[in-house]
């Protein structure tokens, strides 16, 4: 396996594509407006001290003074009824080290603590809290054990003095020792450089932010195997490899700067392969496809021959089809990041061993994900069930909204189904009101049809009236809108 991650920045979003044997297998992407500032650290001075409110105003460089509570200047874990007086906690002028709980909305200033942590993949970092601690939402008990197991070993390797403490996030489900410890070196070093920083900077200023996707990436995706980080811009490439010296040297000497004629997303077709994740259908390459149908509840994926089967080789053409779509069905989730509950239907195969290894094939294909992927077996109709870690939104909740034509249900009423409402609608409309003329502004799909295939019906509804019909089109309007007029 030879793993490449291609990077391409630009000013308004950040995309990283993780290839592997050629093949891109998975992609990220981040709009810059859409970044916020929750989790930055910021060294503030205090405003304004608000006695009545328990609270203080924070100036940490925005436009709008940020909001802390007594509450969060109080040791973590101070129970209310112990509170103390703001303006003992605080003063005017004072410099702080807070930390973003809430973006601001509207007018309203960002929430602040003093509580600092900071996140990596695994690991969360309380340099104030004196206790280790594992996810509730990891529920296995020998699993609980086992990470806090590794904590300690990890703790017992670093090579810098280990304060505060650390919580296992529920994405280190499975996580082996050795990432477990590179997730704490990183974040002890990540905190000296904070520490010093609190120290030297002024106030007010950043001095933490979560790290840039193309950072985060060389964090999280950097494994042996990936032999190449490419990523297109000069200036950031830099920081890059500013970044890999400081927190991960081994990576250096594969980072390079790509400056090719072709965007660096035309390699290995990366770009017509993010167009096609959004479609529905995957075609293979024995001539069958994938339907994938993510809902709200689930996702579907329906397996199918392409065309005609002949009957002497029936058999033999299914299993091949149902061994492919299982790997492809593997790739499509990572790439697509889908998550939650999936459904798969995979032909129906006679042979107990044949299907068998079909999902040996599944089961294979998904140990290269990295969310945690879980077979949770056959149902009675044959399908197979399984579920996959949500951890970000879906590359299409990335990329797509509801199409607004047909809010989201994927198909629109037939024109011959508008034109019958139509007709209704004028019936009802002639008992309710006495008119003239009717009017009627419609797509020109339906238009074209009134005035063709039921123009018979037009002229029937004309006489049974009284009245005559008249017909506009509103280039606008969407196959299913349509408006009635009296006159
Ligand atoms: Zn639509």
């Amino acid at each position: 396996m030879s793993g490449e991650v291609l990077i391409n920045l630009t000013p308004m979003e950040t995309r990283v594509a993780v290839v592997e044997n050629g093949v891109l297998q998975e992609a990220f992407i981040e709009r810059s407006r859409r970044r916020g500032i929750v989790g930055n650290i910021y060294k503030g001075r205090v405003v304004r001290v608000l006695p009545g409110m328990q609270a203080a105003f924070v100036d940490i460089g925005l436009d709008r003074a940020a909001f802390i509570h007594a509450q969060e200047v109080m040791p973590p874990g101070s129970p209310a009824e112990d509170q103390i007086a703001i303006g003992q906690l605080l003063h005017e002028g004072q410099a702080l080290v807070v930390q973003v709980t809430k973006d601001p909305i509207g007018s309203k200033g960002a929430r602040l603590t003093t509580h600092l942590s900071v996140p990596s993949r695994y690991l969360v970092y309380m340099p104030d809290s004196p206790h280790h601690g594992v996810s509730q939402r990891i529920e296995d008990d020998r699993e609980r054990e086992r990470l806090r197991a590794l904590l300690e070993t990890s703790q017992a390797e670093q090579s810098l003095e280990v304060t505060g403490g650390f919580i296992v996030r529920t994405a280190a489900e499975g996580a082996l020792g050795e990432e477990i410890a590179s997730d704490m070196y990183f974040l002890l070093r990540l905190w000296r450089k904070v520490s010093e920083r609190k120290v030297t900077a002024p106030a007010p200023s950043v001095i933490y932010d979560d790290l840039p996707l193309f950072m985060r990436t060389l964090r999280d995706v950097m494994r042996d195997d990936i032999e190449k980080v490419r990523i297109d811009s000069r200036e950031n490439y830099v920081k890059l490899i500013e970044f890999a010296q400081e927190f991960m040297p081994h990576a250096v000497e594969r980072i390079e700067h790509y400056a090719g004629e072709r965007p660096v997303f035309d390699l290995y077709s990366v770009e017509d392969e993010i167009q096609k994740a959004l479609g529905r259908r995957v075609q293979l390459k024995s001539g069958g496809y994938l339907v994938i149908d993510p809902t709200e509840a689930m996702t579907t994926i329906d397996v199918n021959t392409g065309g005609y089967v002949g009957h002497r080789n029936l058999e033999e053409t299914i299993f091949k089809t149902n061994l492919e779509a299982a790997n492809a069905i593997a790739r499509q989730l990572r790439l697509r990041n889908l998550g939650g509950i999936i459904i798969i239907d995979f032909i129906d195969m006679e042979d107990t061993e044949h299907q068998r290894q079909v999902l040996r094939m599944l089961e294979k294909s998904l140990e290269r994900d990295h969310a945690k992927t879980k077979c949770t077996g056959v149902t009675e109709l044959g399908l197979v069930q399984l579920t996959r870690k949500r951890t970000r939104e879906s590359l299409e909740q990335t990329l797509c909204e509801a199409c607004p034509t047909c809010e989201g249900r994927g198909t629109l009423k037939t024109p011959e189904s508008v034109c019958y409402e139509i007709f209704r609608e004028i019936l009802r409309e002639d008992r309710a009101y006495s008119a003239e003329t009717y009017t009627v502004l419609a797509s020109q799909a339906v238009v074209d049809r009134l005035l063709d295939e039921e123009s018979a019906a037009v002229a029937d509804l004309e006489s049974f009236i009284g009245k005559t019909i008249r017909f506009q089109v509103e280039i606008h309007y969407s196959q299913e809108q349509y408006d009635i007029v009296l006159m």
